[in-house]
């Protein structure tokens, strides 16, 4: 009887950036402090859906780590040996703000290969749905850069394993609050992948996911990008998804939605200026599952990302969790200081971006 599959591997707790400050290495005016990215709070967030009793509604496995043929399904063999090499140092940038330590490229390897495998695992009917808690994050991986945290991209090596297992349509949904460039980049040709980002506008990269990059080529139509100003709460992620991502969907007809679930757009996350609560990704999560049971016979995998407060990433992966193992929503102590603010509802200059992408984007106008 298939359920739910939780992968996750403790060497992915062992990647460390370095010493920094945020996201900034130590340096002229920078005082040691931790960097982002560093895994107590995964660790921790683990920790909260095993006491809570979620994760006893998953199977946990182990993933292997990704080869090189998988890993280069996406990447350049040059940028995997920038990874490996780095790494066999024992740290430095291998990338643009990538900093890695000696484990980092075994630990991007298992992430990568958690996601392949969880595609693998659903596709193939081992279960339901997936869940993938790992870290290094993917999305900011480009093919032949490593970026902002992220060394290889497992959302993308998991869809090009979908292909790999036949599938002809696949698609990428990402709610990180930052754009997921390297996932884009990575398919902004192929008309069989759809990749739809809700990010905040303008945050990261600089110049990156506009609505009016829409597919290059032969993908054209299958980029759409839903940049929500600043400030955006619960109402808005939920209209950005109503609106334009459920029509987008229903247009494609995807065979497996993948998921590059951040949950860097809460309202306690030092990287983002978003409101989202446990209950905004609570009921993303929920959406994501009737759509994939309304298109893809529920076929759905969601992987980590982004999230940096230390306090409310557990809780936040805790929704996550538990709306993907069909459970209600937790109980959240800290939503009392996020659910009264006025921009939990949607505004005027956000309705826009979502009124605007009906109106022009090529899939939905
Ligand atoms: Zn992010």
């Amino acid at each position: 009887m298939p359920g739910f599959a939780w992968y996750s591997h403790e060497l992915c707790h062992w990647h460390d950036p370095g010493p920094g400050s945020g996201y900034v290495p130590v340096g002229p005016w920078v005082e040691p402090l931790r960097q982002f990215a560093v895994d107590p709070d995964l660790r921790r967030a683990e920790g909260l859906v095993r006491a809570y009793g979620v994760l006893d509604r998953f199977d946990c496995l182990t993933p292997e780590a990704a080869t090189d043929e998988e890993l280069e399904t996406v990447h350049s063999a040059a940028h995997v040996s920038r990874i490996e090499e780095a790494s066999a140092r024992g740290g430095g940038d291998a990338g643009v703000y990538a900093h890695v330590n000696y484990h980092s490229s075994r630990a991007a390897r298992l992430a990568a290969g958690a996601c392949a495998a969880a595609v693998r695992d659903v596709v193939g009917g081992g279960h339901d749905r997936a869940y993938c808690l790992v870290r290094p994050p993917g999305h900011h991986a480009e093919p032949d850069r490593a970026m902002a945290l992220c060394l290889f991209n497992n959302v993308a090596i998991g869809a090009r394993a979908a292909q790999g297992m036949g599938l002809s349509r696949v698609m990428v949904l990402d709610w990180d609050v930052h754009h997921g460039n390297g996932v884009q980049k990575a398919f902004e040709e192929d008309p069989d992948v759809l990749y739809v980002s809700i990010h905040q506008d303008g945050l990261f990269p600089p110049n990156s996911g506009s609505v009016t990059e829409t597919g290059v080529g032969a993908g054209e139509g299958s980029t759409l990008n839903i940049p929500l100003p600043a400030g955006s709460g619960h109402d808005a992620y939920l209209a950005a998804f109503t609106d334009v991502v459920a029509p987008a969907a229903r247009r494609f007809r995807p065979e497996l939605i993948l998921v590059a679930a951040g949950v860097d757009a809460s309202g306690h996350d030092p990287m983002g200026r978003m409101l989202c609560t446990s209950l905004t990704f609570h009921t993303l999560v929920r959406k994501v599952c009737d759509l994939a049971g309304e298109l893809c016979g529920g076929r759905c995998v969601f992987v980590h990302e982004g999230g940096y407060s230390a306090w409310y990433q557990p809780m936040l992966v805790l929704g996550t969790a538990s709306a993907i193992a069909d459970l209600p929503a937790p109980e959240d102590p800290f939503r009392h200081s996020l659910d009264h603010l006025p921009g939990q509802r949607v505004q005027a200059h956000q309705r826009r971006v979502l009124d605007f992408l009906r109106d022009h984007h090529p899939l939905i106008r």
